[in-house]
């Protein structure tokens, strides 16, 4: 040792664990040739390192700068320290209750040099459907406890071969500590059953799967997070067969190809796609129809959108490469059940839809949808936010107080904070089923075991019916805070955009309940954190039916039909006075009238469905928000003009629609295209909204627009307000790290419950 020899202590935060940190310090260490040595400790990785303070310095600028793909560095401080001789760099073995504090790094799809031993003939591993390493590979859905080691994951059945654990030992092997780690020899097996659960006869599963699909066959495959049901997505046949069985009438079904080369034979391919599809998350990415295309246009009907992603685990792979276009993988279960995970449930719930099981022995211990995204307006944005991002937190602007966020009803995710960070759970789903409601359990236990948090604080919605609701009311020992639905929509963006408030927020979506015991869900609130009040909101319009009325837009229509013309509608020479029975309009307008099971909405969304029923695209839908979405991409979107519009103004605006209705009506009436009418009508959203922001902006005073809830996964609209606000000088605020809809909703729950638990 040199007598200029200096020593440093490092300690650094986030997620650094599980994801090759230790080895990638070790390495870098070696290249500088400094000693010292690295551990996982409850205070994050400490390393101690010294030799010539050149060597520490470039050492150090890299550590940050080369650091592996899946490790987010959160904080890294320095601190000068004694030279203590160490005589090599080592990598201290770390105690049982060590990394406690370390964050769980999502699932992470397969890298490109496992991808290249899955098919290299002369590599041990060719063709084993489980190859990982350090930097690959399944983490959150295997880990049923911290540390994560690998007697806390589901490859604890799995004893290592000695090849296997050679390479897991040596901290200079890209599977050094690589907990899922295995081969052919030692590791989990696929095998394939029919429907009867009797195991095929086969040495070579993977390849009669990949004939069967060819033949048209429903194969249930299980992969990282959950089942799968695949077909092969040119087979128009299969596909009905799939839809049908699974009684998924008309949703989208998510496609999945080998490389960019095959994806771009059916769909458009941006730079900003592509870099969305090859990330390791592996999102399905909402990608524009190439018209004609090989794939039946039963996989997405009516729809200008493919959600496509590449494969994401070496069984994909392997599926993949026997030369399919693309193969529609959809989720495995029934509607709107959660996935099945476990090989037993899959059998019993999916044999009415599987032909064949393609299934594995190495357990699932966390469920994990396929994450939706989109790229508008020139960022990503999420559908659902699930596998490859869940649980990486969202980085708040303060430290809060631990809570446990219950989220809505639909779409439900949780969120849990700890310190400066919200864990957001992956989708859980409708909880109006019961399986979800258990699911939704299991995940509050499950985050509070793996990110070691004890809320103290419950937030929950205001929605007296809600499951998460009474799951809420009834914990014991704990502070109850309720939330307002759209307040938590606007403190959600919020929070993500590390803003405080007050804001102009605009709080647009189907359904939430309003603090007058109303259905809201169109919006314009003034807000921060702890509070709100409503500045403009869309006239209350009577569903006939309730429920009934989201299911079937052609109420909607009637209701606002009704509201705009009186009586006189009936005279209207509109398609759907056709095309349903008069009996039933007359009675829809007799429950308006009396009031009976008519309750009073202001939803965004009931407005786009009225309107999709008045057009005639459709008076019944299949799934929540379809209509909506019909509407969205007929629409023309060259269109600027737009209808009349108009409001009461007061101390809260009150948005008329009899001129739109009207405008449309009328339109209909002279045989204006839909598409035309459908652009004319979100122009019309676009200049209306921006004038009020106008006139709340001058009456308030304030300058920044929020724009949060399930209408904005609309791009027309959230494009056109981005645009029209920034022109006049707002500065707007959206979405880019947690979903619009209802799945980012928890994370401004537990917000508006910190802001609350202050006092
Ligand atoms: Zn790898
Ligand atoms: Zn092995
Ligand atoms: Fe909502």
């Amino acid at each position: 040792m040199a007598s200029s020899w200096v020593a440093r202590r490092m300690e650094v935060n986030g997620i650094v664990q599980g994801v090759g940190f230790r080895p990638f310090v070790y390495q870098l260490a070696n290249q500088y040739r400094l000693n010292g040595e690295v551990a996982n400790t409850s205070s994050g990785v400490v390393i101690h390192i010294e030799g010539p303070q050149n060597n520490i310095e470039s050492f150090s600028a890299d550590l940050a700068r080369k650091s592996p793909p899946l490790a987010r560095i959160t904080q890294i401080s320095l601190h000068h320290e004694r030279v203590k001789d160490f005589k090599n760099f080592s990598i201290t073995a770390s105690g049982d209750s060590a990394s406690m504090s370390t964050l769980i790094p999502p699932d992470v799809s397969i890298c490109d040099p496992c991808r290249q031993e899955l098919f290299d003939p002369k590599d041990r591993r060719f063709g084993y459907p489980f190859i990982n390493c350090t930097n690959c590979g399944p983490r959150y859905t295997i880990i049923d406890d911290i540390p994560y080691d690998r007697p806390k994951t589901s490859m604890k059945h799995f004893k290592m071969c000695s090849l296997c654990q050679a390479e897991y030992d040596d901290p200079g092997n890209r599977r050094f500590h690589a907990q899922p780690n295995a081969c052919k020899d030692c590791g989990p097996q696929v095998s394939l059953f029919d429907r009867d659960r009797n195991k095929v006869n086969t040495s070579t599963p993977i390849e009669r799967t990949a004939t069967l699909l060819k033949q048209g066959c429903i194969i249930a495959i299980k992969g990282l997070g959950g089942f799968h049901l695949a077909v092969d997505a040119g087979n128009t046949d299969a596909v009905a067969a799939l839809r049908e069985r699974k009684h998924r009438e008309e949703k989208p079904m998510a496609v999945m190809s080998f490389d960019m080369e095959h994806i771009r034979k059916y769909a458009v391919v941006g730079p900003a796609e592509e870099e969305l599809l090859t990330s390791f998350q592996r999102p399905i990415v909402l990608l524009e129809k190439i018209e004609p295309c090989p794939i039946s246009e039963e996989v997405s009907p009516r729809n200008r959108y493919f959600g496509t992603m590449l494969p994401y685990t070496p069984l994909h792979y392997l599926i993949l490469s026997h030369g399919f276009t693309a193969l529609v993988m959809t989720s495995g279960n029934l509607s709107e059940e959660p996935i099945a995970i476990d090989n037993d449930d899959a059998f019993q719930r999916l044999s009415g839809i599987a032909d064949y099981f393609l299934i594995h022995n190495r357990d699932i211990y966390l469920r994990s949808d396929d994450s939706i995204v989109r790229e508008t307006a020139g960022t990503t944005r999420f559908f659902r936010r699930s596998r490859g991002y869940v649980p990486v937190p969202v980085f708040l602007k303060k430290t809060v107080p631990p809570i446990l966020a219950c989220g809505a009803e639909l779409k439900n995710t949780v969120c849990l904070t700890k310190k400066n960070q919200a864990f957001l759970s992956q989708h859980i789903g409708d909880l109006e089923n019961l399986s979800a409601y258990e699911f939704f359990i299991s995940t509050i236990d499950h985050m509070k075991q793996l990110l070691d948090i004890s809320p103290e604080i419950v937030a929950y919605d205001l929605h007296p019916d809600y499951l998460s609701t009474r799951y809420a009311e009834e914990l014991k020992d704990i502070k109850k805070i309720q939330v307002q639905h759209h307040h938590a929509h606007i403190v959600s963006c919020m929070a993500e955009n590390l803003i405080d408030g007050p804001v102009i927020g605009l709080s647009f979506d189907g359904t939430g309940y309003g603090a007058d015991g109303n259905i809201w869900g169109g919006e314009i609130l003034v807000a921060d954190h702890k509070t709100f009040r409503r500045a403009a909101h869309l006239s209350y319009t009577p569903m006939p039916g309730g429920a009934a009325a989201v299911k079937e837009p052609w109420r909607m229509a009637v209701s606002y039909l009704y509201d705009a013309f009186g009586d006189a509608f009936m005279d209207l020479d509109l398609p759907i006075l056709k095309g349903i029975d008069e009996k039933r309009i007359k009675i829809m307008v007799e429950m308006i009238q009396k009031k009976v099971n008519a309750p009073d909405t202001s939803s965004l969304g009931r407005l786009f469905d009225g309107i999709a029923a008045i057009i005639g695209i459709r008076n019944r839908v299949s799934f929540e928000g379809q209509a909506a979405m019909e509407l969205e991409m007929l629409a023309e979107k060259t269109i600027a003009a737009t209808y009349d519009f108009d409001w009461v103004s007061g101390d809260v605006h009150r948005v008329l629609f009899q001129p739109i209705i009207h405008g449309v009506a009328n339109d209909v009436q002279k045989g204006v295209e839909p598409s035309e009418i459908s652009g004319k009508f979100h122009s019309t959203l676009v200049r209306m909204f921006s004038e009020l922001c106008g006139i709340i902006g001058k009456e308030t005073g304030l300058n920044r627009v929020v724009l949060s809830g399930g209408a904005f996964q609309n791009s027309f609209l959230l494009t056109g307000l981005i645009q029209t606000l920034t022109r006049n000088n707002f500065q707007i605020f959206t979405h880019t790290l947690v979903p619009p809809n209802d799945g980012g909703i928890a994370l401004g729950q537990a917000m508006v419950a910190a802001a609350n638990a202050e006092n």
